[in-house]
């Protein structure tokens, strides 16, 4: 059976015809959704008749909490159990400007990053557009607080389930459903150069962000498997066709690994390398997970990498970390449970 909570207004509008009703019903339908309903029959303003076809032809239900942990700085990590059993992990994060949720597109992931527990996991299935934003409905619902951003930064690949990440977008973004602002949302990809391309072409406002880590193809290719199909250049050549089309600063997110890629000499290449892209570095203490083999850099070495990118005309800042005394690494917790 089809999930009511994966179609955009305008498709709904297409059953409710199919289904013999008035396109007028749709939008009724449409504001239930979003408005937290967890059964038809809390959809007080349609006929018992309507209400009976939705339950004979949708199912509404598609994601439920299974637990949750909250850390010592507020950070909430969810983890989240999907109607075929698999689970997925999202997390909220309280900043200044509001409450931002880092979502997961995918059970497991394809890519193979050598640093991340959500690789570990191996890819299952990718998710629903309904799966996607009923995460964020879900920690709506459990903290009472208004989700203001998204990140797209949790379990899998947005640009490897692409039409599904883009309709969570809309859905995410449209004022009739959950009213974020595009520019409030964030794709983060590991480098797939022909999502980068198609989404320069998408006419929305949403902010790109690439998982370098590396500005040396051996280094990067040891951290970062889908090097070997998409090299540095090739990303950032797409990096640089996508800023021409748009015009939007592109944010770099490079997690820093002692010994592996923080040195001075790094830095300077890294500068080197960037030099002329519209963009911004995001400096990431590396994630320590289980059986993982790279230890975090020291502040001092991340400060002084930060320094040396903004003496050579690079933005970079260090992103705060939160949720570090709990499972806070992509993907860690659905392995901790899967350990159990
Ligand atoms: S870092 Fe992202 S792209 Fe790489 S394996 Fe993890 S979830 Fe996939």
């Amino acid at each position: 059976m089809k999930n009511i909570r994966d179609f955009e207004l305008s498709e709904l509008e297409e059953e409710m015809i199919n289904l013999g009703e008035k396109k007028f019903r749709a939008k009724q339908i449409f504001a239930w959704l979003y408005r937290g309903v967890n059964s038809f029959d809390e959809m007080t303003d349609l006929s018992k008749d309507l209400i009976e076809k939705l339950k004979a032809n949708y199912t509404l239900e598609c994601i439920f909490l299974d637990d949750f942990q909250t850390s010592k700085d507020g950070t909430v990590k969810y983890l989240f159990r999907l109607v075929d059993g698999h689970k997925v992990e999202s997390v909220l994060m309280k900043y200044k400007f509001g409450y931002s949720v880092c979502i997961s597109n995918q059970i497991g992931c394809k890519m193979g990053c050598t640093f991340c527990a959500s690789a570990k996991i191996g890819f299952v299935r990718n998710l629903t557009p309904g799966e996607i934003v009923g995460q964020v409905l879900k920690i709506q619902e459990h903290s009472g607080e208004k989700v203001s951003n998204i990140v797209f930064m949790g379990i899998g690949e947005p640009f490897d389930n692409y039409d599904n990440v883009l309709k969570a977008i809309r859905l995410l973004n449209d004022p009739k459903a959950l009213n974020i602002g595009a520019r409030h949302m964030s794709v983060s990809t590991c480098g797939l150069v022909d999502g980068i391309k198609k989404f320069a072409d998408e006419k929305i406002q949403c902010n790109l962000c690439i998982s370098l880590h590396s500005s040396r193809d051996e280094v990067r290719t040891e951290m970062m498997p889908i090097n070997k199909r998409y090299s540095i250049s090739e990303v950032l050549d797409a990096c640089r066709e996508y800023i021409k089309k748009t015009n939007r600063r592109i944010t770099f997110e490079y997690a820093l690994v002692n010994g592996v890629n923080d040195n001075r000499e790094d830095a300077i290449h890294l500068a080197r390398l960037l030099h002329g892209i519209l963009c911004h570095v995001n400096l990431i203490p590396v994630n320590k997970i289980k059986d993982g083999k790279y230890e975090k850099s020291s502040v001092e070495k991340m400060m002084k990498f930060r320094d040396t990118l903004n003496e050579k005309g690079i933005v970079a800042t260090i992103r705060r970390e939160l949720g570090s005394d709990i499972s806070a690494a992509c993907g860690q917790l659905v392995r901790d449970k899967q350990e159990q």
